[in-house]
């Protein structure tokens, strides 16, 4: 059986790991880090770029490059490059196909197979893109789990002690809470609050508006329709907030950032960490009211937690883990690593489904209650959040209006009580339903949340035994079909990124045997005229082709012009070497 990797795949960064060995270990990537960006770039040539490659060319093709699109999943939203459109899991899968190919080159054979993490206040449209971009990208999705869980995992998997955890975690888009218990190898998720809405990207953009401020306030120029500069501001200000989460003050200096009448601007601005903890105090604060929640649904208070778990590269800032201090009581846990631990427990996850971890049963809850419309926009929950999933629930409505032939089923989910104020996931009609009057009609309502949190819902009339049911599919806004023509496309671009790299590989080749055939030349040349000449004869048919083969976009032309050279070398190297 193969392997199944765990991804956790972030708003600002991805990670994958896998199990080795019966421990959980980090992949890294192609390029050698350890967590991959989770940007994608077109360049102009065509060519798609993700992770590192594609952040090192973000400045200078600001308007084709992608950045925290985890934001948009789940969304209608949508991107267009050169006539084509893109939607967030198409996106993602870019993401996911580069971790699944790093991971297959690390392992050595094919991997096909994932646990992906979300946040587990993902709702279930966002968990349905998540699932589309896995399968978008080549990989069958085994289980989505999520990420305060997996992290849980990772923590808990080899503790002995019993113990209620509070996982605080806060990525770059994304903030969420879960109380877990963890108990002989079971580890239960009791409850899960959070803002999907709020992570380290909202820090970085507090900086961007003060530094475009002050800017404006300095040359009298304003930034912020400047495409080009707010990227490089973007940056400057992402790395000014790490940097305070150790030092007192940290210098932002960005030669030539705009030009006023022909003078180029410079900003250089000294951002000290009282000032930042000023202009993010109200994203700091906003934390509390989550955690609050989570702690009051899991019925337990500071002296009940056992210990709380960081999680999530904005955990970071000491802001942060203050805030973090005053609300549960207790400092923050840091012996596990925050960008890696989600990928790890995800890992975790993915061998306790082959059976490779023993002892480990995760049970994880809704984090958003699920109901229909009725009556007066009233929106009626049939599942409250925080129930362990796996779980079905039926409950038993009836019609507003006498005859009424058919009835619409409006499935939302949310905690509001008015139902248009609650997210919808879909809307289906039963027909044919009992003719009676208002009120007589029993109509069988049962909503099933699978493993993945994903939502199945069926209506029947308990009296004619018609039934009607839909999985809320439609809300990742990708049909079946659109999401196999994006695996068509997805597959015809890594084999067009295949043919490329080879071929850039390719030209490295014949360039650095160019390179050698020089050489041998030169040194014929100062040693033998005759034998010069019959090198040169030698090698000046293929030295033609290699130099004309160096323009080709086609690996297989540059492979055969590698392959000419090399042998018309062959002789000479060897009377080199002798
Ligand atoms: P994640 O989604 O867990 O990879 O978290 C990424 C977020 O953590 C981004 O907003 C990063 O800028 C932020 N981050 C990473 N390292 C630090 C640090 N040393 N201090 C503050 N924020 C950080």
């Amino acid at each position: 059986m193969g392997k199944i990797i765990g991804i956790d795949l972030g708003t600002t960064n991805s990670c994958v790991a896998v199990m080795e060995g019966g421990k959980a270990v980090i992949i890294p990537s192609a390029e050698g880090g350890r967590t991959t960006p989770s940007v994608v770039a077109f360049a102009q040539s065509g060519q798609r770029l993700v992770g590192q490659a594609a952040v090192r060319q973000a400045v200078a093709n600001a308007e084709r490059t992608i950045t925290s699109i985890k934001r948009e999943m789940g969304s209608a939203y949508e991107i267009k490059i050169d006539g084509k459109t893109f939607t967030p899991p198409e996106i993602s899968a870019m993401v996911l196909g580069k971790l699944k190919k790093d991971a297959e080159a690390y392992l050595g054979e094919a991997v096909n197979e994932a646990v992906i993490t979300v946040p587990a206040y993902f709702t279930d449209a966002q968990r349905q893109a998540t699932k589309d971009a896995g399968t978008i990208a080549g990989l069958e999705v085994r289980r989505i789990i999520n990420e305060p869980t997996a992290a849980a995992l990772a923590y808990g998997a080899d503790k002995e002690e019993n113990r209620k955890v509070l996982v605080f975690d806060l990525g770059g888009g994304t903030f969420d809470v879960s109380v877990l218990d963890i108990k002989d190898g079971v580890i239960e998720v009791v409850a899960t609050a959070g803002n999907n809405r709020l992570g380290g990207d909202d820090f970085d953009a507090c900086i961007v508006e003060w530094l475009v401020a002050e800017f404006e306030r300095e040359h009298r120029v304003n930034l912020s329709g400047q495409l080009t500069a707010m990227i490089r501001l973007r940056e400057a200000a992402e790395q000014a907030k790490k940097e305070l989460s150790s030092a007192k003050n940290a210098t932002i200096s960005l030669p030539y950032l705009s030009e006023s009448k022909g003078t180029p601007l410079h900003l250089n601005l000294t951002l000290s960490r009282a000032k930042f903890d000023e202009l993010t105090a109200h994203l700091v604060k906003a934390m509390a009211a989550p955690v609050q929640q989570a702690m009051g649904d899991a019925h337990i208070s500071k002296d009940n937690i056992g210990k709380v778990l960081l999680v999530g590269g904005a955990t970071r800032m000491p802001a942060v883990q203050e805030q973090v201090k005053n609300i549960t009581g207790k400092d923050g846990f840091k012996g596990i690593d925050p960008d890696e631990c989600v990928a790890m427990g995800a890992a975790l996850q993915g061998g306790v489904m082959i059976g490779e971890v023993n002892g480990l049963l995760l049970l994880d809850v809704t984090p958003l209650s699920l109901g229909i419309e009725t009556v007066g926009d009233v929106c009626t929950h049939v599942i409250e959040r925080n129930t362990t999933i796996p779980i079905s629930k039926s409950q038993v409505f009836t019609t507003a209006a006498n005859f009424q032939p058919s009835v619409e089923v409006h499935v939302l989910q949310g905690e509001r009580p008015r139902a248009s104020q609650n997210k919808t996931l879909g809307k289906f009609r039963l027909k044919g339903i009992q003719k009676a009057m208002a009120g007589v009609p029993q109509i069988e309502v049962t909503f099933t949340i699978d493993v993945n949190g994903i939502v199945h819902v069926a209506a029947k009339d308990l009296k004619t035994g018609r039934a009607q049911d839909i999985t809320i599919e439609s809300s990742s806004n990708m049909s079946d079909e659109d999401i196999q023509n994006a695996i068509r496309d997805a597959q015809q671009y890594a084999a067009d990124d295949d043919k490329f790299r080879q071929a850039t590989e390719a030209r490295g080749q014949l360039q650095r045997l160019l390179g050698q055939a020089d050489e041998l030349e030169n040194q014929a040349k100062s040693k033998d005229k005759q034998a010069y000449k019959a090198m040169k004869e030698a090698l000046s048919g293929p030295i033609k082709t290699a130099k004309k083969a160096l323009g080709s976009k086609n690996p297989d032309e540059v492979m055969s012009a590698c392959d000419a050279l090399e042998t018309a070398m062959g002789p000479y190297r060897n009377g080199d070497e002798n």
